[in-house]
């Protein structure tokens, strides 16, 4: 019998995809981004060990909360990093008639993406670089991977939304929104498209854990920058 392990499951989610829904948060992430601020969900050890079965079952108690757009979001993490156990689950909800969403960063496990993306009605897609130098230094791997997995999606006519994190003195600029447009423009089936402000919550966790937070010196990523980054970004994608 597949176990995955499981962080946390939050019930009513408003932000992880339309409409109302759970959101999975899948435990394990080989990425180890500079800023991730949720380090305790790095390894596989931690959260709790479910049956796809167990955990269609906690889905199924909020399917009439759900309506036309919600459904499930599985998240992380990298859930793409526990992929025989997220393919069984997308099976049963699929099965059940439950939109599913996959919020991934695109690192996972080649011999499983296609089979998984199959099952999965949205991607949240989540952009850390665009150069495979840029994408190292942000996190500890290549970006060949999360290259392909986007590649699958496009292939298979997967519904998008981009999201990348903008960080002060990193990407804060606006050669880094001219270069993500001419990215996301050739992209099929983009929907939406989001910055997220950097933000330093996570850096006690890390204290804790007695890791090192690498980016120590870098302040907040100020909202209204980000806000003004956004909106220069939706111009360039005329969104
Ligand atoms: S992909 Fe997400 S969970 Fe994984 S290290 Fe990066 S920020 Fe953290």
């Amino acid at each position: 019998m597949i176990t995955g392990r499981i962080k946390q499951i939050e019930t009513m989610g408003l932000s992880d995809g339309p409409g109302i829904r759970v959101v999975i948060f899948m435990q394990g992430c080989p990425l180890r981004c500079i800023y991730c601020h949720n380090p305790e969900m790095w390894g596989y050890d931690g959260g709790e060990g479910y049956t796809p079965n167990q955990l269609l079952d906690i889905i199924m108690k909020y399917k009439n909360y759900f309506g036309e757009d919600g459904g499930v979001t599985f998240s992380g993490g990298e859930p793409l990093s526990q992929p025989e156990f997220l393919l069984e689950c997308l099976k049963l909800c699929k099965k059940e008639g439950i939109h599913t969403c996959l919020d991934t960063s695109g690192v996972g496990n080649n011999l499983f993406n296609k089979d998984v993306l199959d099952y999965v009605d949205l991607v949240i897609f989540d952009i850390k670089a665009l150069t495979n130098n840029t994408y190292k230094e942000i996190t500890a791997i290549p970006i060949d991977m999360s290259e392909e997995v986007l590649k699958t999606c496009q292939s298979l006519n997967k519904k998008l939304w981009i999201r990348s994190v903008i960080v002060p003195g990193v990407n804060d600029n606006d050669e880094y929104i001219e270069r993500l447009a001419s990215f996301i423009r050739p992209l099929k089936n983009v929907e939406k498209v989001e910055l997220l402000p950097y933000h330093r919550m996570g850096i006690t966790k890390y204290e804790k854990l007695k890791l090192e937070y690498k980016i120590r010196d870098i302040k907040d990523m100020d909202v209204n920058i980000c806000n003004v980054l956004q909106n220069k970004l939706n111009k360039l994608l005329k969104i």
